[in-house]
Formats: C-alpha cells, structure tokens, sequence
C-alpha cells in the first residue's frame, strides 16, 4: 500500500481516475441527506434543494413544473467543466448526462441533432462514424454541447466564432414548461440569444449543429523565444487556420502550436509513445512540477526553467477531433478574457510586467488564442475580431491577487470575460461591454419573467430580475 504523503501527492497532482473518459465530470455526493455538488476545478461547490436526471424532454417539462409548485429555482447542469459558480445552485439541479443521444441526421444539410447532454466527446466519435465533424473545438472534449454553448466556448482560429455559431436549431423548456423551438425563422430573437444563454432562458433539451465533411489537421507545435512569437504574432495567427500559444511566465520562453488540415494520411503516437506523451509528460510530470511549486512557491521560476528547457517539437496528423482537443488531468482554475486582437500583445507584455512587479509566482504557462467576430449578443466574440488570453493556477494555490490584477489589465481594453472562467465582473461592469445587451435582456424577461433560471451568478453578471 503506498504511503499516505504519496497517496495525497497523486490525488493532487493528478485527476481522480486514471480513465478521464469514465470518470464523472463533476461529483455530487450525498451529505446527511443533502446532495454536495462540486465543479471539475474543485473550486465551486453548492448544495441542491433536488437533483433530479431527466431522461426525456417530458422529464425535464416535469421537472421545471415540480420547480415552480415547489417555489424553487432550476439549473441545469452539464459536467461541471466551468470555473465560475454558472452552474451551482440551491434549487433544483437538472444534471442532463442521460440525454446524451443523437437523434437525427441529414446528409444533404450536413446537420446533426442531438439531446443536450451530450459530451463533446461522444459527439465527436458519432460525427466520425458519420465521415463528418465539427469546424472547430476547444482545447478539451469533456464539456456537455449545451454546457459549451451556454459560455460562450470557443477554440482558436481567427476565420471562426464560438461553438454557438454552428448552431442551427434549438429546443428548450422554459420557466412555463413550455417547450419551445427556435431557429433563425422560428422564435428568432429567442434562438439569437439562447446561442450563449448562460442558462438564463431556459433547459435545452435538444439541439441542430452544422457539419462538414470529417478532415485532418496537421499540428505543428515548437518552442520559440517570446519577443519572436509576438514580433511575429498578427503573421502567425493570420497564415495559419488555428493558432495556440502559450507563454511560460518567469521565462523568455513560449510555445507556438499551429493546426491546418491537410490531405496528408495520419502520422500520430499511438499506444506506449501516445501515453508517455501526452499523459505521463504533459500532465503527470507537469502535475508534479506544480505540485512542489504549491509547496516551494519560491521555487516556480527555476521549476519553469526545467519545464521549458524539456519542451521540443512535436508534429502530427490526426482527426481533427483529435488534434483539437488534450487530456488535462491537472487540476487547475483559471481566467480567460476576450480582447480586441490588436491590443494582445501589448496587453500579454503588461501581464508580464504585473507578475514581474508583484513578484508573483505563476506556475501554470498562459495561454492565447484568436477567433473571429460574431453576432451572438451575449458571446465574448461579438462584433470583433478577437484575442483570449487565459491565465492558471493550480487548485489549491490562492489565485486572487493574480486574477484581479489580470483582471484590472483587462478592464483598461474593455476585455469580455469568459462566462465559465473566474472572473469579478458584475452586471454594471459588463453591460458596456455588449453593444446587444439590452436585447438578451428582453428576451430573458420575457421568457423567464419570474426568474425560474437565476442563481446567485446570474443575479451577478446579469444583474436581479425585477
Ligand atoms: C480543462 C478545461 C478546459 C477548457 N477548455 C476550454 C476551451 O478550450 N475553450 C473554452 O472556451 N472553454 C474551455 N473551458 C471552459 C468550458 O468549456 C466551459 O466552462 C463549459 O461551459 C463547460 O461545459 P459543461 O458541460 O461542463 O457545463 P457546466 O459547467 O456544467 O455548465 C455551464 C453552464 O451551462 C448551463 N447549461 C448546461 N446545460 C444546459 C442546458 N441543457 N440548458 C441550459 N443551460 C445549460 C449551466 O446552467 C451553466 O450555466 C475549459 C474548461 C476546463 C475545465
């Protein structure tokens, strides 16, 4: 039996199952009667007046009504992958991982309908099997389709918006009980905001995404100086599809990922190679490398200097599913803000100086991406060409002193934080960042008058029904 110091080492350093793709997203356990519900990121935690797993739309309409008899609010939930409180609640939790079925596709419109817990994961294999995919992912495949799209989740690829943009359809239950269609023809102002609803407008049960005929990637990944990745950012993020980087905070030292699709056939790691990779190297040791930075604080700036001096090249062609999205087994929060894309790298240099200013100690590389402009009212992408960048820590390493700063970098470029990433902005704060704000605003009165779908981040960010 190994040794108890070793045991919490593991659990710290790594996620609870050694198969991340079985294993819960996030955990709600029974407490003396009460069910505990916690995020992935171990950050938020809530306690349910009820929890009930619908199995069909009926369920769910059951559900909403059980809700508004009982005078309690309702919020679904997907798997728990967001760092805010978006999905805590102490009224009736929906948790939706049982309606996680495909339930139609058409060929000829290359479109896909599916029940609104699926997990991206399991999307991705059905669309494969399909010979179709999505245009573009986020770094990860664990998050539920309609949890992704009720952020605002986005991947990186300055031709592309969020996620949300490739919806084309979809159903809900609404504080009524209704259950409601809406697409661009039908309910229109209704599906133009419930794109990123943020939970707001009701429980989407079901939903139509545009396809397109499965590809490959070509990722090419390597290491670069960081004065050379920003002398040559607008370059880089306009001549490549998809675009990922990241910068190692206490050295000069970044990474440059580059994804394209290719017609070339799959050159990737498999079996032993793939999991010395991409999960002993990039998460167990990397794991560790936190771990005794949370123990020695003073330590994290040579312990990056390790981490970068190990990184290398690496280069694979794959499905893009694959290519798009990694396992991530430490456990981590985190900050990401949307940015005009023509602040980033001033706006990268002065986080840089802030954690050199503070003396900080950031453990964890900070990341920046790129997406195009959308029309989504309540998406961070609306109306502007854009840069993320997003900031980690650790779990367990106090965070508040480098996300206000962050945050306080922000403000000054009129940044949009990512609605399921730590942030403390409020309704007053947030309202001038939307040009359509008003508008989701109206649809959210009149579809939820009473405020069936608050909780306390909603009362936040979106500021207290009447
Ligand atoms: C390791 C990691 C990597 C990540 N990578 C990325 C990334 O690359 N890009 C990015 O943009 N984000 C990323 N995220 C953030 C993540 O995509 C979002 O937080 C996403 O919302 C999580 O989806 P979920 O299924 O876990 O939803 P939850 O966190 O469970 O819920 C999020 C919101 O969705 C609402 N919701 C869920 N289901 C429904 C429904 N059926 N009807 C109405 N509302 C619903 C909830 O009420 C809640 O408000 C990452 C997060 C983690 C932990």
């Amino acid at each position: 039996m190994a040794p108890r110091g070793v045991k919490e080492f593991l659990r710290a350093t790594t996620c609870a199952s050694r198969n991340d793709r079985a294993a819960p997203r996030s955990i709600a356990v029974m407490t003396g009667g009460a069910t505990t519900w916690r995020n992935w990121g171990r950050n938020q935690v809530c306690e349910p007046a009820a929890v009930t797993d619908p199995e069909s739309e009926l369920e769910v309409v059951e559900a909403v009504l059980a809700a508004r008899t009982a005078g309690q609010t309702v919020k679904a939930v997907g798997s728990g992958h967001s760092f805010t409180d978006t999905a805590c609640t102490d009224g009736r939790m929906l948790r939706l991982g049982r309606l996680d079925r495909v339930v139609g596709f058409d060929r000829d419109a290359s479109t896909i309908t599916v029940e609104a817990g699926i997990p991206l994961w399991k999307l991705n294999q059905q669309l494969a099997l399909r010979g179709v995919a999505l245009t573009n992912l986020g770094d990860i495949d664990r998050q539920t389709i309609s949890g992704a799209l009720a952020t605002g989740t986005h991947g990186t690829g300055l031709g592309l918006g969020a996620l949300a943009t490739m919806v084309r359809e979809i159903e809900m239950v609404t504080a009524d009980g209704d259950l409601v269609r809406c697409s661009e023809h039908e309910e229109p102002e209704l599906f133009a905001c419930a794109r990123v609803g943020l939970g707001a407008l009701g429980v989407i049960t079901k939903l139509t995404l545009q396809v397109e005929p499965a590809f490959r990637l070509h990722s090419v990944e390597m290491p670069m100086r960081l004065d050379e990745m920003l002398a040559d950012f607008d370059r880089v993020v306009t001549t490549n599809e998809h675009v990922d980087m990241y910068w190692f905070p206490h050295t000069d030292v970044a990474t440059v990922k580059c994804n394209n699709r290719t017609d070339a056939p799959i050159r990737a790691k498999q079996g032993y190679k793939q999991w010395r990779d991409e999960i002993v190297l990039t998460n167990y040791l990397f794991g560790a490398v936190c771990k005794a930075g949370q123990l020695v604080p003073s330590a994290v700036p040579k312990l990056a200097q390790f981490v970068v001096a190990n990184i290398g090249r690496t280069e694979k062609v794959d499905r893009s599913d694959r290519v798009f999205c990694s396992r991530r087994l430490v456990r981590f929060v985190e900050m990401e803000y949307e940015l005009p894309r023509t602040e980033a790298t001033a706006t990268l240099l002065a986080i840089r100086e802030f954690i050199d200013d503070e003396a900080l100690r950031v453990a964890f590389p900070i990341e920046i991406r790129v997406t195009g402009a959308d029309d989504i009212p309540l998406s961070t992408g609306y109306g502007r060409e854009n840069a993320y960048i997003a900031c980690h820590l650790p779990t367990g390493t106090p965070f508040e002193r480098y996300f206000r700063g962050v945050e306080a970098i922000m403000d000054r470029v009129g940044g949009r934080p990512h609605w399921g990433k730590m942030h403390f902005q409020t309704a007053q704060t947030l309202a001038p960042r939307y040009p359509e704000w008003s508008r989701f605003q109206a649809v959210r009165a009149k579809f939820d008058p009473e405020g069936r779908f608050r909780n306390a981040y909603l009362d936040r960010v979106l500021g207290e029904l009447p």
